[in-house]
């Protein structure tokens, strides 16, 4: 086993390509929809362990149809940004975090974990080579998607003896271009996300697939997202692809809640962050942060009560998306949005994870390169 090579950044090979992309306006970018003149792969076999990291041109793969991702969906993927500061420099937010998490998703379905600190220095070599695609300006940034597939070619089921590690880049514009929209959710129960000892806290692309029946089911009846119930006493665990945070007021006393890390939850870079700096920065003879099981019950009798003052989810992609409406049992569930579309709690966290990621507060959890 030892003689299995490790991840190596310092092998990295860089190709650059020939005919490089028109680069498209930063107002008419779409999520995800055009990608950067390169792309970092990394092959990695049982037999030799990781082979020589390579920047090259973006371009398609080229996979045997009986590759075991197309049959078992052997593939985890992250999410990340990079970010353009004032001065022109870039920067990762929490990447050591988004890292791990790939580990973690790699553990749970047999494929090949991996130097964490390696592919951190790999994606940087890789972001600073497309550096000229990432769009400056507040909320804008280059989305980075690792991913890693299985790729053995044969029907087998068994844990992979190949796989591939590759990242690929899309510059993007802010999630609201023109302030925040607040959104309507359906609280779903006849369809679940995730259960204990199943895999709802990694990131698998198996996660995602089932859950666009009950979206677009929801989007017929005008919610724009499921808020993910578990269980008969309908615990909360996530909105759409966001965790989620309510906060309460009882008699001048505030509580910030979220779901705790059961297993059933993806385990969010964001949801961390927020949690971190509400500890370190909301004044503690006036708030409470919780990370503890609340049910759609708790939140329906608290409305009554009018204790309900906010609710949020947090994500790579929005950093925090206000709600205004949560259908529970056919009653809509009105969330006061102080701010119009957002309420108080919800613009300070957007305000404080925005001036670290955009450097315009130093902070630790900048990743310079
Ligand atoms: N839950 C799910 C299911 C997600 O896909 C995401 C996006 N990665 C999140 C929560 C938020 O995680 P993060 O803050 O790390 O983007």
């Amino acid at each position: 086993m030892s003689s299995l090579a490790p991840l190596d950044a310092s092998k990295v090979q860089i190709t650059k390509t020939t005919t490089p992309k028109a680069k498209l306006p930063k107002e008419e970018l779409v999520f995800g929809q055009s990608f950067t003149d390169h792309m970092l792969t990394i092959e990695w076999t049982a037999e030799k362990g990781w082979d020589t990291p390579q920047i090259k041109p973006y371009g398609t793969l080229n996979l045997d149809p009986s590759s075991c991702v197309f049959h078992y969906a052997f593939e985890l993927f992250e999410g990340m940004k990079a970010y353009r500061d004032a001065n022109g420099g870039i920067r990762l937010f929490r990447p050591d975090m988004n890292i791990a998490r790939m580990n973690a998703s790699a553990e749970r379905i047999c494929l090949p974990e991996f130097d964490s600190e390696e592919l951190i220095k790999l994606l940087a070599e890789f972001v600073k080579t497309d550096s000229s695609f990432i769009p400056a300006g507040d909320g804008y940034s280059l989305y980075l998607r690792p991913t890693m597939i299985g790729t053995d070619a044969g029907l087998g089921v068994s844990s992979p003896g190949k796989a591939l590690l590759f990242v690929i880049a899309s510059p993007v514009g802010p999630y609201y271009s023109t302030g925040f929209k607040a959104v309507r959710l359906e609280a779903t129960s006849y369809a679940t996300r995730a259960w204990p000892g199943g895999c709802g806290n990694r990131k698998l692309g198996a996660n995602y697939a089932p859950c666009i029946k009950p979206q677009r089911q929801a989007a017929s009846r005008g919610y724009q997202q499921n808020l993910w119930l578990f269980g008969e006493e309908d615990y909360i665990t996530e909105v759409g692809t966001m965790n989620l945070f309510f906060v309460f007021n009882k008699d001048g006393k505030k509580e910030l809640v979220t779901a705790p890390l059961d297993g059933t939850i993806l385990e969010g870079v964001t949801r961390d962050s927020i949690l971190a700096l509400a500890r370190s920065r909301l004044p503690t003879d006036e708030w409470t942060i919780s990370e503890r099981k609340l049910t759609m019950t708790e939140v329906a009798e608290r409305y009554h009560k009018g204790e309900l003052v906010e609710a949020f989810g947090s994500g790579t992609a929005a950093v925090v998306s206000p709600i205004k409406e949560i259908l529970y049992k056919g009653e809509d569930i009105m969330v006061p949005c102080v701010n119009g579309e957002s309420g108080n709690l919800t613009d300070q966290v957007w305000k404080w994870l925005g001036d670290i990621q955009y450097g315009r507060e130093e902070h630790e959890w900048s990743f310079k390169i």
